[in-house]
């Protein structure tokens, strides 16, 4: 978790004023990786209990906007927020309770933007999602199987 003021400086750096929502939001996706709006206007009222909840819209897509912040969303999922940048690392969704992990690329570092045929796009991300069980639904599947 960077100390405030190096979320100051990674603001000036994307050319924002530096701002105390701008702080609170930012603070709060570090802390939360994955969360959404919700769970973030939430964080960020514990630092600023009268930030409004469009305040915390804007304050999210300006920090999108200038890749401070990366947003997800799997399909079936609402919006979720996170400052692991830069990197296309992918994500891990379980089906039943939604909980998102953080994948590695498989091979390195972003190989994954080498596409078999671009078909003449400038490709800058590329986005794999692996669905499945998390942990604790599996183990409660299987549980439940042993009733039957
Ligand atoms: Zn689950
Ligand atoms: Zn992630």
């Amino acid at each position: 978790m960077p100390a405030t003021a190096e979320l100051e400086r990674m603001l000036r750096g994307a050319s924002l004023r530096v701002t105390r929502p701008r702080i609170a939001v930012l603070a709060a996706v570090y802390e939360h990786p994955h969360a959404d709006t919700h769970s973030i206007i939430g964080l960020a009222r514990e630092d600023l209990p009268e930030v409004s909840q469009q305040t915390v819209y804007d304050v999210l897509g300006a920090l999108t906007d200038t890749g401070l912040v990366r947003r997800i969303q799997p399909p079936g999922s609402v919006a979720r927020y996170e400052a692991r940048v830069g990197d296309n690392h992918h994500h891990a969704v379980c089906r039943s309770c939604g909980a998102i992990s953080d994948v590695d690329c498989a091979v390195g570092s972003a190989p994954c933007l080498t596409a078999s045929d671009d078909h003449g796009y400038a490709l800058d991300e590329a986005e794999v999602i692996y669905w499945g069980l998390c942990p604790g639904c599996s183990t409660a599947r299987s549980s439940d199987q042993a009733t039957l």
